[in-house]
């Protein structure tokens, strides 16, 4: 994901502001609604330490593997002052079977000891200062945010990334721009929902390889789709 093409991004903010797109974008929207009326995040967790702990395990890793390890681990180390007892090398045997496990338990172990040292064994409810934890960049901090504080927050993780783009909300390559763009067509107090929303389509309808189309509520208003069954379309490659 580079930089935004400034081409296509002058067409977007022409097309977005017409009458038509704007009532595309805001069908895609309800019924994006309609069919996630509950969505939240799939991790497990009982506090907002243990949700910041399973997001930085989510990085490339499934919900699914994460909340197989956290059960037992928050269980056993379920705050900050429980976990930084565990030397790393303990904390890493817990979460082995995650992707990344070495980096992950070192960021974990450290992120403890300065919720203890700084935070009063709390997590900040501040961007600035989760940014500062290790292994927390502004996608775990917007979910944490979100789920564990209620503040209006887009992450955009992959599955953000690519359903948005191929419904055509937004135009760009850019996580930055992706972000930047929803939270302008999306309402503030449905910021953290509509994340939500998109990563469950993209986990299990408009998947990376292979999109469920034909399962997809969404066809009517999505470009994609429209590409992928034009006809003598063939084989198309998925954007982006
Ligand atoms: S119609 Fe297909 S490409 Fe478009 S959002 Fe649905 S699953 Fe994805």
């Amino acid at each position: 994901m580079g930089n935004a093409d400034s081409h296509d991004n002058a067409g977007f903010r022409e097309s977005a502001g017409s009458k038509k797109n704007k009532a595309r974008i805001q069908r895609l929207l309800d019924t994006l609604e309609a069919h996630h009326p509950d969505a939240s995040t799939e991790l497990d967790f009982g506090s907002p330490f243990q949700l910041l702990v399973a997001v930085i395990l989510s990085a490339q890793c499934t919900d699914k593997r994460v909340n197989l390890v956290t059960a037992g681990l928050f269980a056993r180390h379920p705050d900050p002052a429980a976990m930084a007892r565990l030397s790393e090398s303990e904390l890493l045997e817990e979460i082995k079977s995650i992707n990344f496990a070495p980096t992950k338990a070192r960021h974990v172990a450290r992120t403890c000891r300065i919720l203890l040292e700084q935070h009063g064994g709390e997590v900040p409810n501040s961007r600035e200062a989760l940014e500062a934890l290790p292994g927390v960049g502004r996608k775990t901090a917007n979910v944490v945010l979100a789920t564990a504080f209620g503040v209006p927050a887009l992450a955009v993780d992959t599955h953000v990334f690519r359903v948005a783009n191929r419904l055509g909300l937004v135009k760009s390559e850019s996580v930055q721009e992706v972000e930047r763009r929803l939270e302008r067509i999306i309402p503030r107090e449905k910021w953290s929902l509509a994340h939500h929303w998109l990563i469950l389509h993209g986990r299990y309808t408009c998947t990376a390889r292979k999109p469920l189309c034909e399962r997809c509520p969404l066809t009517a208003d999505c470009p994609e789709y429209a590409k992928l069954t034009k006809p003598g379309a063939g084989v198309k490659k998925l954007s982006p």
